[in-house]
């Protein structure tokens, strides 16, 4: 039976396919298509990994055997015997071998989509003893899981130039749908890890339309869909699905008439975008000849050469960020950090980047260690500028890798969530610090311009005194808009407060931007309104020259500055600034 889910609309364009569910397993999982050889060694993997947790469970059982009842009491013995007796049905590694063999998934994809299907089998029994098997079950999972970690695959995930395209998944493999993901939730590591796999869309239960690991989707082009509530326990694996990435919905279960109403409008969407394709080489000059300039954010330096491609005239804000996830504590040195910035700068071959120094914390924790630590609030928390100065070895090893990377290129370092002067103080003071270093071991690095980001209300509301220390100012909506706001922009609760066009959040953008311009200081806007094209001309009218976006949205906000005057948007901006209600002023 068809049925809709609705969430947030986060990445354009439309995706149809089979659903993945993402078990909620606790240990990080590849997803990658294997060659039909090597069904058999994946199959392979799995056995080994639960007979080694079969013996291990055994050994166990001996040990116990030997223990009285106050040690070992008769219960973890019946636990242990559960555990054999789910490690032993045939349904486990029968369902794994079907996705093995059938869909050329890897062996830990295997895994937890079978894992998946059993745990909806338990969540349908009546009866309460067997429903609470389910934790057992995930249990004796994770542990194959675990065990396969430890034991290299022979099939290596591929690369990203390995990586199929939905076009790929077409026409070889045995493969003849894409497949669509869905989750409970990701984190913005877990969607760095899908940026190299094969899914063509994704849907999760939580998240807000600018938390981090929308950017991520959205950085990555693909049609996707968070806050969508329950998706994650109403659709079945395999579930055919459409996401309408526009329209923020999920289609379960289409109809043949859905499916062709669907079809016909994902090709129009491709159709578009070759169209916006020719715009790639037209400078982006407004009608009244005003030159706009359209860079890219950025996550890892792999994404340098989309970017060129896109037509960015520079990378606008490298979230440096992303090579510090997932890393369980083993922290990039600085030869790791400065060969990453390097092959940015470089890859971008002589246009300038802008690298921010790391801003972890709130909904962009290193790994799920940090995600677990109990801080109330962990977006006013220690979180950025205020970790890296929590940190200082830690922030001079960043520092030095992108003063060297500098030697390359042109490079500006970006500073985020600044608000006290004394913050920017030990931030320039670290800065000198690092170059002394470099001096004295005679390492070679370049000149910088030195940026911060304006993403809280306290330094939009104190400018003069980041124009006497900054080259220039990068102004955060994302954060801008939630800290005005006092709305957490990962909570899909709120999400419907979280209005990028409250008067309060224009104020601040509009005056900054004026500001920055009276004392002939750069400054660009590099949160998401940036790449909005519905807010293209508001930001011109009101003076702004520099949007930094991702890739993907460079030729779209390209499409709207060459339509664009700003002879007559600035008075229209002004008017708009003083409406009560700046949203119905802007569709009006
Ligand atoms: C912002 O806050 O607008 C921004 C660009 O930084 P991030 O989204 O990484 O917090
Ligand atoms: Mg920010």
């Amino acid at each position: 039976m068809t049925f809709s889910i609705h969430g947030l609309a986060v990445a354009r364009g439309i995706a149809i396919g089979r659903a993945v569910l993402m078990a909620s397993s606790r240990v990080d999982v590849a997803h990658y298509f294997i060659e039909p050889v090597q069904i058999e060694d994946e199959i392979a993997r799995v056995r080994a990994g639960r007979d080694a947790v079969v013996e291990e469970i055994h050994r166990l059982q001996l040990t116990i055997a030997g223990m009285g009842p106050k040690e070992a009491p008769h219960e973890l013995s019946a636990l242990l015997d559960v555990h054999l007796m789910l490690l032993e049905d045939e349904e486990l590694i029968g369902g794994v071998k079907h996705w093995i063999s059938d869909r050329l998934y890897n062996a830990e994809w295997a895994l937890t989509t079978q894992l998946e299907v059993i745990s909806r089998q338990f969540d349908d029994m009546e009866d309460d003893y067997l429903r609470g098997r389910k934790a057992d079950l995930e249990q004796v999972a994770e542990r194959i899981l675990r065990y396969m970690k430890g034991v290299a695959s022979p099939v290596a995930p591929p690369t990203a130039s390995r990586r199929k395209t939905q076009q790929d998944l077409l026409l070889d493999d045995g493969m003849d749908v894409p497949l669509v993901m869905i989750a409970h939730d990701l984190s913005p590591a877990d969607m760095l890890q899908f940026k190299q796999s094969v899914f063509a869309g994704f849907v999760t239960d939580v998240g807000g339309r600018n938390s981090h690991t929308a950017i991520v989707a959205r950085s990555m082009d693909i049609p996707a869909v968070v806050g969508a509530r329950s998706s994650s326990n109403l659709v079945r694996q395999d579930d055919w699905v459409i996401i309408d990435g526009d329209a923020g919905v999920m289609i379960v279960d289409p109809s043949p008439i859905i499916l062709a109403e669907y079809g016909f409008k994902q090709r129009q969407g491709e159709l578009e975008r070759g169209r916006l394709s020719r715009l790639r080489h037209t400078p982006a000059l407004t009608l009244d000849g005003k030159k706009i300039e359209l860079l890219a954010n950025i996550e890892l330096p792999e994404d340098a050469p989309g970017a060129l491609k896109a037509g960015a005239v520079g990378v606008g804000l490298f979230r440096s960020e992303f090579l510090f996830m997932g890393r369980r504590g083993n922290l990039p040195d600085e030869e790791e950090q400065y060969l990453a910035y390097r092959k940015a700068v470089e890859g971008m071959e002589g246009l300038p980047v802008t690298i921010r120094t790391v801003d972890v914390g709130a909904d962009k924790p290193l790994d799920d260690s940090m995600r677990d630590e109990a801080h109330l609030n962990p977006a006013l928390g220690l979180r950025a500028i205020r970790w890296s100065l929590a940190d200082p070895a830690m922030f001079l090893t960043q520092l030095r890798a992108i003063l060297r990377a500098a030697a390359h290129g042109q490079v500006n370092m970006l500073i985020p969530m600044l608000a006290h002067a004394s913050e920017i103080r030990q931030t320039v003071s670290l800065i000198d610090f690092a170059r002394a270093e470099l001096d004295n071991r005679g390492v070679a690095y370049g000149p910088i311009k030195l940026g911060a980001m304006i993403e809280i209300p306290a330094a939009a509301l104190t400018l003069k005194i980041f124009l006497k220390y900054f080259d220039f100012l990068s102004i955060g909506t994302n954060d801008l808009i939630q800290y005005t706001l006092a709305i957490d922009r990962a909570d899909e609760s709120v999400a419907h407060l979280y209005d990028p066009l409250h008067p309060a959040v224009l104020r601040l953008v509009a005056e900054t931007i004026a500001e920055c311009d009276a004392q002939g200081k750069g400054v660009s806007v590099c949160g998401e309104m940036a790449g909005d094209t519905t807010l293209t001309r508001l930001l011109l009218g009101l003076g702004l020259r520099s949007f930094s976006m991702h890739p993907a949205q460079i030729l779209a906000v390209k499409q709207e500055v060459l339509r664009a005057d700003t002879a007559r948007l600035v008075p229209w901006a002004r008017q708009l600034l003083d409406a009560e209600d700046p949203a119905a002023f802007l569709a009006g």
